[in-house]
C-alpha cells in the first residue's frame, strides 16, 4: 500500500504570491496620502528601529499598521491586485492545486483579508488558511493586528498545530519561518521556494530547492504524485 500523500502547508507572502502584502498594502495606501512624504519619515523610523533591534518585527508591523488606518476599500483593492500577482508556476497549476484543495493549506504571519481573495482565485479552502487578522477600528480602518489568532499568539508554529493535520507535513516556502517548522519537528520536509525569493541560509537547510511549483510533482515520493 503506499504511503499517505503529504499535506502541503503553503507559505504565502513571496511563495503563492510574487510579493508580500503587507508591503503591498503599505505601498498602496501611502500613494493616496497626501501626507505621504511625512508618514513615509515616521516609516524609516520603525524600520530602522526593527534593523537595529530596538524593535521587533511584529511591533513595527503593528506601529506601521496603526500610522497608516487602511480603510476596507484600500484593503479589498490590495487584495484584488495580489490576485494578479500570484507567482507565475502556481498560477499555472491552478487547476492541479483546487483538484488537490481538501490536503493544501497556507499557514502565513500575513493577513487573512489579503490572503483570501487569493485562495479563492486559486480554488484553495479559506477555511484551511491560518493567518492573522486585521483589528478594525469604529471607522472601519486597520487599527492593528486582532491578538486572538492562533498566528498572532504564537506564530506559525502555534498556527500549524491549531490546524491539527495527522497526515505528513511538506512545508513549500521562502523563508526562516517556513524552515523553521521543520526544524522544530512539525513538518516532515521542508522545500525552500526560490521563484520569487532565494535566500542561501534557507536553502542549504532544505530538504530540496524548488524554482517552480511544478517541480514538486517530480519529487522522490511513491506514485501518485505529490502534487
Ligand atoms: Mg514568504
Amino acid at each position: 500500500m503506499n504511503p499517505p500523500l503529504p499535506t502541503l502547508v503553503f507559505d504565502f507572502d513571496s511563495t503563492l504570491v510574487s510579493v508580500e502584502g503587507a508591503d503591498e498594502l503599505f505601498r498602496h495606501t501611502l500613494s493616496g496620502r497626501p501626507d505621504a512624504s511625512e508618514i513615509l519619515a515616521r516609516f524609516q523610523a520603525l524600520t530602522d528601529a526593527g534593523m537595529e533591534g530596538r524593535m521587533s518585527y511584529e511591533a513595527s508591523l503593528k506601529a506601521r499598521l496603526s500610522l497608516l488606518k487602511a480603510s476596507r476599500e484600500e484593503v479589498e483593492a490590495v487584495g484584488r491586485d495580489l490576485v494578479a500577482r500570484i507567482t507565475p508556476s502556481v498560477w499555472t497549476l491552478r487547476a492541479r492545486l483546487a483538484l488537490h484543495a481538501h490536503r493544501i493549506w497556507i499557514v502565513s504571519g500575513g493577513f487573512h483579508e489579503l490572503i483570501e481573495p487569493v485562495a479563492d482565485a486559486l480554488g484553495l479552502l479559506r477555511e484551511q488558511v491560518r493567518a492573522q487578522r486585521f483589528r478594525w477600528d469604529e471607522e472601519d480602518r486597520v487599527a492593528g493586528v486582532d491578538p486572538r489568532t492562533p498566528m498572532a499568539r504564537g506564530g506559525k508554529p502555534e498556527a500549524l498545530s491549531d490546524a491539527g493535520i495527522t497526515n505528513p507535513i511538506w512545508i513549500i516556502g521562502d523563508g526562516t519561518t517556513d524552515l523553521e517548522l521543520r526544524e522544530r519537528g512539525l513538518a516532515e520536509r521542508f522545500y525552500a521556494f526560490t521563484e520569487n525569493q532565494r535566500r542561501s541560509v534557507v536553502v542549504e537547510r532544505a530538504d530540496g530547492e524548488l524554482t517552480s511549483l511544478d517541480q514538486l510533482s517530480t519529487l522522490n515520493h511513491p506514485p501518485p504524485e505529490p502534487l
